[in-house]
């Protein structure tokens, strides 16, 4: 199943209806969708079939299922969901495609339940409008309960309700973050109503000084909110902590969970801000250890004690030392954990240790925490690569579309960019960087997947003809990359070549190959020996970069190359800005190839010895009327 559905699944898609069923077998395919039907439609292929009421049929998906999508009268869903929501942080998502596929509804738990996003992906795919109610969507803003999720933060208590509807109102929300990614907020739209940090005791003069009427809190802190203040107010905690932790064998996983609470409670810490465990590698296999991190899905990093004992620590201990090699385990341990994500420096312990014991129960906990200076997001990255076509966005492919809407992340070279700007969705980092900065997107681009994030890299045309795919997967390998993680799925596009074909007509019916003129990156002369050869064997060729400001000899050379092997009367297509406002098409031929200004927005096709032009067309035979004496003549013009 591609990468972009993985995050909604499992989902079971609902049709109780012939042309419902029809509407959501293919979708399901797609998105990987268990297509559930009543016994009448038990003839649709790849279907489940439910038996009895579909109100009792729902009722016992509904906690399995992550994503719901329904093919049934919006009211029928209303009622069939009704008896079944708890909230919103539990429900899950909710979509409804109308019969006909013109409407995708985002009908419950748009936001933390994904279900906005979800609908868009699929309005994608059938090519139907998506149809989202939530303010924040309009307002092109990032949802308040879901703006840390792809970071990895974790919703801490607060007033989610008052608070998003503060934004909802565009009045003015105070953030206040002193932890985690900041990412989220370069991206925002102008006139968003957050206002970062403490502008009433910064601001020059009062009247500069807002008076929020929400507040977000981002950082590792629990803070208590008082019930009277009618300030709403949230807290998201990135994941910076990391928990060190030494133990005698045998420990319970009841005792070091509590010794856990009670460290982040005494010392104001939540719990949601914690990051993993971390403790010497003897205790990879502790029993209580292990199966803490397994409930609470956190992960346990260790380190062997020649490693720890390197850390300068504030109480070290000669039992300890004696003991494991080592003088600490719970502070160099945390230190270290915190330090393997960004931090140059070791991270500062926010509590030295701690030690607990329970009576009656076996063991003993040491604890200690350090803070990490980026969160640790708790996600598998991925990377899209992706082809955006030729320009325009229905040369665009579905999947490739559903994969630019669902990134946490978007880069690539301004000009695509906007281009693809309608897909893009609130809350969305999108970083354009200049055309020549190939290897810092590429790169860019690798640090945030291997953070965890979902992140898209686009290029024009397809993405591995002369794009970025190739420039990601080389940079990938030279680090080392296991071929898994970050995931990577390339998404292909229409190319130049194939753009500026069908503006023409049939050129490339027969053999071709595309030679790009660049020689930045390749020899010149590589690219006149290909050209040679190119000409040599009759292929029709597609020369991509034919010309740039500084690089203007290239395209003559590549002419005269042409003309000892071909007919100057050969047929030629330049084809500039193809599918895009300002698209150029001329048609000509090898000999007065130079007659037409050419740059780097145009691709050039030179026809084989049969190619001809026909009224505006062109057209190479491949054969299908008969022999054509002129097309096998291998020897060059006189
Ligand atoms: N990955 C792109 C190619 C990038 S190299 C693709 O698959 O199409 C850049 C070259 O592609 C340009 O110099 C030009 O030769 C060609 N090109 C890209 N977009 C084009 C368009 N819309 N019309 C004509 N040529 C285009």
């Amino acid at each position: 199943m591609p990468l972009v559905w993985r995050e909604f699944q499992p989902i079971a898609a609902i049709a109780t209806t012939p042309n419902a069923a029809q509407r959501l077998q293919l979708l399901s395919q797609t998105t990987g969708a268990t297509l559930w039907v009543p016994e009448s439609l038990s003839a649709i292929e790849q279907a489940q079939v439910y038996t009895g009421s579909l109100k009792a049929h729902v009722a016992q998906l509904w906690h399995h299922h992550r994503a719901f999508v329904f093919c049934l009268a919006t009211g029928a869903v209303v009622r069939l969901i009704a008896p079944l929501l708890e909230h919103k942080s539990l429900d899950p998502a909710v979509v409804v495609v109308d019969e006909k596929g013109q409407f995708v509804i985002s009908l419950c738990s748009g936001h933390q339940g994904k279900a906005d996003q979800l609908a868009k992906a699929i309005a994608l795919q059938l090519g139907a409008t998506p149809v989202l109610t939530g303010a924040s969507s309009a307002l092109g803003l990032p949802g308040v309960d879901t703006l840390g999720v792809p970071f990895g933060w974790q919703r801490g208590e607060g007033d989610w309700t008052a608070v998003s509807a503060t934004v909802a109102r565009g009045e003015a929300v105070q953030v206040i973050q002193e932890v985690g990614s900041t990412l989220w907020q370069e991206h925002l739209p102008q006139g968003h109503p957050f206002h970062f940090g403490f502008p009433e005791y910064t601001a020059t003069n009062r009247e500069e000084a807002i008076s929020p009427k929400a507040r977000i809190w981002i950082s590792a802190t629990q803070r208590q909110f008082s019930p009277e203040s009618d300030l709403p107010k949230v807290q998201w905690h990135p994941r910076v902590l990391w928990v060190g932790i030494g133990c005698e064998r045998g420990t319970s996983k009841q005792l070091i969970e509590t010794a856990i609470q009670q460290t982040c409670r005494s010392h104001h810490l939540a719990e949601g801000a914690i990051a993993g465990l971390a403790t010497i590698d003897i205790k990879a296999d502790e029993v209580g250890l292990v199966e803490l991190c397994r409930d609470r899905n956190l992960p346990l990093r260790t380190f062997p004690a020649e490693v720890l004992r390197s850390v300068n620590v504030p109480n070290p201990s000669a039992v300890v030392e004696k003991e494991v090699g080592t003088p600490s385990v719970a502070e160099a341990a945390a230190q270290l954990a915190a330090n393997s994500f960004g931090a140059q420096d070791v991270a500062p312990l926010q509590v030295k240790k701690q030690i607990f014991k329970a009576e009656g129960q076996p063991g003993a906990v040491t604890v200690a925490i350090a803070q990490s200076e980026q969160e640790y997001t708790g996600r598998t990255g991925q990377l899209f690569l992706i082809g955006t076509g030729p320009g325009q966005l229905e040369q665009m492919t579905p999947a490739a579309q559903t994969a630019v809407s669902q990134a946490d992340v978007v880069i690539g070279y301004s000009l695509y960019i906007d281009l693809i700007a309608p897909l893009l969705r609130p809350g969305q980092i999108v970083e354009a960087l200049p055309i020549t900065q190939e290897r810092q997107r590429a790169e860019r681009a690798i640090e945030i997947a291997q953070w965890g994030l979902v992140v898209a890299v686009v290029s024009s045309g397809d993405c591995g003809i002369y794009g970025m795919a190739g420039l990601v997967l080389e940079e990938l390998r030279a680090g080392g990359w296991d071929g898994k993680t970050p995931g990577v799925q390339v998404f292909p596009g229409i190319t130049a070549l194939q753009a500026a074909a069908s503006r023409v007509g049939a050129p490339l019916m027969h053999d071709f190959c595309a030679i790009s003129l660049s020689d930045l990156l390749t020899p010149w002369e590589v690219i006149e020996k290909r050209l040679t050869a190119a000409a040599q064997a009759d292929f029709i060729t597609a020369l991509y970069n034919p010309r740039s400001q500084t690089r203007t000899q290239q395209i003559a050379t590549a002419r005269d190359i042409f003309l000892k092997y071909r007919d100057p009367m050969t047929p030629v297509a330049i084809v500039r800005a193809a599918y895009r406002q300002d698209e150029q098409i001329t048609l000509t031929t090898l000999e007065k190839l130079l007659e037409t200004p050419v740059d780097m927005l145009t691709t050039v096709l030179i026809g084989n010895q049969s190619t001809r032009t026909y009224e505006d067309w062109m057209i190479t035979p491949r054969g299908y009327l008969g022999f054509d004496a002129d097309a096998t003549r291998l020897n060059p013009p006189s």
